[in-house]
């Protein structure tokens, strides 16, 4: 039974890993979160992430990662990188590359030390976004390679690997928690909370996300 159980959620404190998180506190006994600080433009991520691990009592560890800038500067990290969508194929400049392999094999170092068996991460493969290790395929041969490497058994949970961004809100919403997630969760590359800037691709699909949940919610009221 997971709700006997205990899971460590991968938290940035933005729209997907918020959901995740209250997905996690819905399904288990017992949730703590893990933060990466990897030097990521806006300060206001980390603080965005801490309020929320306040606001609902859950134990919150924030690891010092700054060594993933150094080794690959991106638009995530400096101000001096423009952020870009993907064109063409390539990778957007918000890639990092391994940025999942390292954060889940280090949240799973914590898990064990924590004594929790379940790991979340919110990503997704219908993501726009097209990052290689936010795929079914990696997550589920990664797991295979960190139970092997600690001889344990982790289970990772992906709650939105097959959602859009409608689907998402719709989550949000199924947990009670829209309003919430709509106004203190940090998606906006440009460091603002809730509605954001209105204008990087980041707010982009999670206004268009959230308009065409809310449409199709009305149209079967
Ligand atoms: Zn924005």
């Amino acid at each position: 039974m997971l709700k006997d159980e205990k899971a460590v959620v991968v938290f940035s404190g933005g729209q997907d890993s918020t959901t995740c998180l209250f997905w996690a506190l819905n399904t288990f006994k017992e949730v703590e979160a893990v933060t990466f600080n990897y030097n990521q433009r806006h300060k206001e991520e980390i603080e965005c992430a801490k309020k929320i691990a306040k606001d609902f009592k859950v134990n919150h560890h924030i690891l010092d990662m700054a060594l993933l800038n150094q080794l690959a500067p991106n638009a995530l990290t400096r101000n001096d990188i423009e952020v870009k969508e993907g064109e063409n194929g390539e990778l957007p400049s918000t890639f990092v590359p391994g940025r999942n392999l390292l954060f889940l094999s280090f949240a799973a170092v914590l898990a064990s030390q924590v004594g929790a068996k379940h790991i979340i991460t919110g990503v997704c493969e219908t993501d726009f976004s097209g990052y290689p290790d936010c795929r079914d395929s990696f997550v589920k041969s990664l797991n295979v390679s960190i139970n092997l490497a600690m001889d344990s058994q982790f289970v990772i949970h992906t709650p939105l690997m097959w959602l859009d961004k409608a689907d998402t809100w719709k989550l949000a919403d199924d947990l009670q928690q829209l309003d919430y997630i709509r106004t203190q969760t940090l998606t906006c590359y440009e460091g603002i909370i809730g509605n954001g800037c209105g204008e990087c691709p980041a707010c982009k699909l999670r206004k268009a996300g959230l308009d065409q949940y809310l449409t199709s919610k009305q149209k079967a009221e």
